[in-house]
């Protein structure tokens, strides 16, 4: 290991590289460390192993803050745009899934690759399995005592990331340094994580384990999301359950749209008007996957041909598919949780360089900072952009 460089960042993940990337062209000597063995590792893992590594659609409101306005800065000065041309830079072929998410249509390894590649040309150096056993800060900068030895540097940048997935070596290292300067950290939280349900939901769900509705609406107060809902073994999961899960809070219900766009009832006494002598379940099934459609009227206590349901009994029908209201009791938590909300809290920081406005030197990056976004490649944007906006400072 060196023993003084420019720039020390700690954590090699998406922020983490970015930043040394851009430190790097500016003529600054640069070292990243990250305890584990290969650089990158969630971004291996991410989008199924194809890396949804931008939304053609980031915006500020993508992401969730106490300060939704602090992302602004850095989304405007590195934009998924920018993102784009760096890969097509790189020859690596790409497709837009789905809601604007772009994946590799190879594989996730050519972003790490590339961000590999591009450090080098930085002139940015590497140093994988080591970790931090003390810091120091002084006058001169940080003195920070790392497992491979002692290195000295006017700015150390925060790039650890969140608590989420603690078997890929996710630790709330970046927290406990903010929290050792002085600076508030909003309470980590996991985000984009399956929600679980109390003993008796549950029994009602688990039959149900496979079924996917495509295109339902998930919604926690004013916010919705339409996407998929997908039913597990151990509660609700799928695109839609996952956006909700960043809002929703101990206590709190959300409401489930089935069939959206679909008047349920008017749909039903059509039916009854037209052939009376159906189950209910046959005709509910013509909109939603027969097993759930059974499921439904079944727990709503429904034996009778459509001829002898009231209007009533079809509306409470109508509400069970398309006003779901749930309460789940809790999310599956860090070990499936795809981000953290909350981190250090963003007031601290400059939002033009991520710089903490306390102590010169210090900066903080990507999930480690109170900024989250939806599913869909906004996490990765926000890596990016704060990188960047750091690399451009530090
Ligand atoms: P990370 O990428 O987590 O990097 C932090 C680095 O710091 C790691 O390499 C870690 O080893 C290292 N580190 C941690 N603690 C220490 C320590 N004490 N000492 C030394 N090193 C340390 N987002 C998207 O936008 N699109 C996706 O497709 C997507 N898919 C995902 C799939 C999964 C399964 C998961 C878990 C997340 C996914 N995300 C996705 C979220 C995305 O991976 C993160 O938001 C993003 O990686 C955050 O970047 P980061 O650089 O801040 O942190």
């Amino acid at each position: 290991l060196p023993r003084q460089v420019d720039v020390l960042v700690i954590g090699a993940g998406a922020a983490g590289m970015m930043c040394a990337i851009e430190a790097g062209k500016r003529g600054r000597s640069v070292l990243v460390i990250d305890h584990a063995d290969a650089p990158g590792e969630k971004i291996r893992i991410s989008g199924g192993g194809r890396c949804n590594f931008t939304n053609l659609g980031a915006s500020p409101k993508n992401y969730l803050s106490e300060n939704p306005r602090f992302a602004i800065s850095a989304l405007a000065r590195y934009t998924q745009h920018d993102f784009i041309a760096l890969v097509d830079r790189h020859r690596i072929a790409w497709h837009e899934k789905t809601l604007g998410q772009l994946f590799c249509d190879g594989s996730a390894k050519q972003i790490i690759a590339m961000l590999v590649d591009e450090m080098e040309q930085a002139g940015a150096r590497l140093a994988l399995s080591t970790s931090v056993e003390g810091l120091t800060h002084g006058e001169a900068g940080f003195t920070v005592r790392l497992s491979g030895g002692t290195v000295r540097c006017a700015s150390l940048v925060l790039a650890s990331g969140g608590k989420s997935i603690p078997k890929m070596g996710a630790t709330g290292f970046a927290y406990e340094v903010a929290e050792r300067f002085g600076l508030k950290v909003v309470p980590p939280r996991p985000a984009l994580v399956p929600l679980t349900f109390a003993p008796d939901v549950l029994a009602r769900l688990t039959p149900l384990a496979g079924i996917a509705v495509e295109e339902a609406v998930v919604g926690h107060g004013k916010t919705r999301f339409a996407e998929a809902v997908l039913f597990t073994h151990r509660g609700l999961s799928g695109p839609a359950v996952l956006q909700i899960s960043s809002y929703w809070r101990e206590g709190d219900e959300i409401i489930a749209s089935l069939a959206p766009g679909i008047d349920v009832l008017a749909h039903l006494k059509a039916a009854r008007a037209r052939h009376g002598r159906q189950a209910v379940q046959t005709v509910l099934a013509e909109i939603l996957p027969k097993r759930l459609a059974q499921a439904i009227v079944e727990a709503e206590g429904v034996k009778a041909n459509l001829a002898d349901c009231s209007d009533k009994v079809l509306a409470r029908i109508d509400e069970a598919v398309n006003r779901w209201r749930l309460k789940p009791n809790g999310t599956e938590g860090w070990r499936t949780a795809e981000v953290t909300l909350g981190g250090i809290d963003t007031s601290s920081l400059d939002q033009q360089t991520m710089a903490v406005k306390s102590v010169p030197g210090l900066y903080a990056i990507g999930e480690a900072v109170d900024v989250t976004g939806w599913l869909g490649g906004y996490n990765f944007q926000w890596a990016w952009s704060s990188g960047w906006a750091a690399g451009k400072a530090a």
